[in-house]
């Protein structure tokens, strides 16, 4: 879409007159002032031009104690020092040379004028302005020396044939069909106000960074066809209090000059935020809050405003914000599926060159997890591998690697491991699969490599799963338990001791322990109680227990005893695979990158 900036005063305006000016100057004043060069003679010589008549005015500046004067032609300033000299002036009447005590390059009364008043003014008015341009830009104006005061700094996107459109936004199909509805409404208000019903005005985007969120709003508004007014929440918040408020007033009231339209508000948190009523709170964005909210009021439904704003806290909103007749629609736009990411995929693959045989299947499968964003990176890093490479499209490897690359980071070119870590490595990578393909709930391995990669990752087992899953069993939890502990488990099968190689899986599978007993009822003894509470479901997951201490210590020791015994079960698996466990492991040692289907095909020789 064409981004148009909110419409300003012209500056160009003022250097335009700046540079008339000088213009002027140049054309008026400069010839004058060259015309007169000024040469310095003895006053000898003054007195025998005059006597030879070649003098033509002269000028008598007494306070200077300089006299001036020309040639006959006019064309030649001469100064020379004054001297006590009394028939000078009976001389030079006697020559009849005009002679004055003035100066002789009169300006004219004009340009005079300009130059000693209009000029500096205009200077001053365009060095404001520069100025006042530079911190609004700088601080989004939010200086307090700017003359941009308390306007909103909403970008208009308008309509174009570019926009985006729903179609440019793969998967999230919830999503867009909550929202075709606001384009229908935008499209045709009267068949909603035939009916009486209106429309929500505010619609809350909730969900993990780079899910499409922001795309989302912009393709609203690529479809209804309607201008898009952008803003970050904070932007509103100001250094002095009630400028955020007097934004909110600003963007209003030119939404509604623009009506329809869509107004989106990105990361409403951060005005957004529970007015918590502590002393000394944030007064600046309580009245920002409480702008948005009387605004959000005071526009009556169906004049075509719709607002939309996407968070990924919406735990941590007002609840006055969140309530019936302000945000009274809330569109999850989750991480997407194995369909989803093929679709995202496919989107920005049309973007790049792709070979024709790239299983985009494949590359969804691998990149379980991904959000909308991580995906249009892989993408990218493919077409950026490709041309590293030295090929005109990016092949089905680009897009693995490049898979590898945003998990795990670059592969180290220089990390040289010793022999016995790269052994150790080896184990360790093998015991995770080999636990995991032995317990039947748990995902196949798509791929296994001891590649060092910049993530500081030695190696890593790339586990793909079949298809989604919605709900885990206690069982398959367990079985992920023990996968985790698998690589751990391997080193002290075979070496008799541990390395550091395990702290990520541990943090992983003391995560997950926690998260059964404590969120998911897995545990007998606390049945369905809910002994923690997420407060960050988008933004990673952040917990906090809520139970007494006595009760903390029980699931400390609870936890314990579940890694405990999962851990043993990898063992136990290990041991009893132990020539298995050997065979793949020096496999991998000597090709340090194996597929899935070389895995299973020497676990099942
Ligand atoms: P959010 O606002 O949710 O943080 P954005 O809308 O800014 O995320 O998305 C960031 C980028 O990720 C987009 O520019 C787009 O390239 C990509 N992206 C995210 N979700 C999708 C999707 N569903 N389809 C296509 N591209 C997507």
């Amino acid at each position: 879409m064409n981004e148009v900036k909110r419409p300003k005063r012209p500056l160009i305006y003022y250097y335009g007159v700046i540079v008339l000016i000088l213009l002027l100057f140049n054309l008026l004043a400069l010839p004058k002032l060259s015309q007169w060069q000024v040469v310095e003679v003895d006053y000898g010589t003054f007195m025998s031009m005059t006597e030879d008549g070649q003098v033509g005015r002269v000028e008598i500046q007494e306070q200077e104690n300089l006299i001036l004067f020309t040639d006959q032609e006019e064309t030649t300033v001469y100064k020379t020092a004054m001297v006590d000299d009394p028939d000078l002036t009976a001389r030079l009447h006697d020559a009849g040379i005009p002679f004055y005590g003035q100066e002789i390059q009169q300006e004219s009364p004009m340009l005079s004028f300009l130059l000693t008043w209009i000029l500096p003014l205009l200077i001053f008015i365009a060095i404001g302005q520069f100025m006042s341009k530079k911190m609004m830009d700088r601080a989004g104006g939010a200086n307090a020396m700017s003359f941009g005061f308390g306007k909103s700094n909403a970008k208009i996107y308008v309509k174009s044939s570019e926009g985006i459109k729903f179609s440019d936004v793969a998967g999230e199909d919830e999503a867009k069909e909550s929202l075709q509805e606001i384009v229908n409404y935008l499209h045709d208000p009267s068949q909603y106000r035939e009916i009486g019903a209106s429309m929500p005005k505010g619609i809350l985007l909730v969900g993990p960074p780079g899910t499409g969120k922001t795309m989302l709003a912009k393709a609203v508004a690529g479809e209804a066809n309607v201008p898009f007014f952008s803003i970050s929440g904070s932007e509103f918040v100001e250094m002095f209090v009630g400028m955020g408020a007097s934004k909110v007033r600003d963007l209003f009231k030119q939404a509604k000059e623009k009506a329809p339209c869509i107004v989106f508000i990105d990361e409403i948190d951060a005005i957004g935020k529970k007015r918590d009523g502590q002393v000394g709170g944030n007064d600046e964005r309580e009245q920002t809050l409480n702008q948005l909210l009387t605004e959000m009021d005071g526009f009556e439904g169906n004049n075509g405003v719709i607002i939309l704003a996407a968070t990924n806290r919406p735990e941590s909103l007002d609840p006055a914000l969140t309530r019936p007749g302000r945000f009274d629609r809330r569109v999850p736009v989750e991480l997407p599926d194995l369909q989803g990411r093929e679709a995202i995929l496919k989107v920005h693959a049309k973007k790049i060159k792709v070979a024709d045989q790239v299983d985009f299947h494949q590359i969804a499968r691998m990149a379980s997890g991904a959000s909308g964003a991580e995906l249009a990176n892989i993408v990218n890093e493919a077409a950026l591998r490709a041309v590293r490479n030295g090929r005109k499209y990016a092949t089905q490897a680009d897009l693995e690697e490049s898979i590898e690359v945003v998990i795990a980071g670059y592969q180290k070119k220089n990390a040289i491991l010793t022999d016995r870590e790269k052994w150790t490595v080896s184990y360790h990578e093998i015991g995770h699969a080999l636990v995991a393909a032995l317990q039947n709930h748990s995902a196949p391995v798509q791929k296994i490599t001891i590649i060092p990669r910049t993530s500081g990752a030695l190696g890593y087992t790339m586990q793909v799963e079949e298809g989604n899953h919605y709900l885990l069993t206690q069982e398959e939890l367990e079985n992920k338990i023990a996968t985790y502990t698998g690589g751990r488990a391997a080193e002290e099968v075979v070496f008799g001791t541990s390395s550091t190689g395990a702290s990520n899986d541990i943090e992983q599978a003391t995560k997950l322990a926690r998260a059964m007993i404590t969120r998911y009822g897995m545990s007998p003894d606390f049945d369905m109680v809910a002994l923690e509470s997420v407060t960050n479901q988008y933004l990673g997951g952040d917990s906090s227990l809520t139970c007494s201490m006595e009760t903390q210590t029980e699931v400390d020791r609870q936890v314990v005893a579940l890694v405990k015994r999962e851990h043993a079960k990898a063992t136990a698996i290990l041991q009893e695979n132990r020539e298995k466990l050997d065979e793949l492991a020096k496999y991998l040692y000597e090709q340090e990158t194996i597929t899935g289907e070389e895995f299973m095909e020497i676990l099942n020789r």
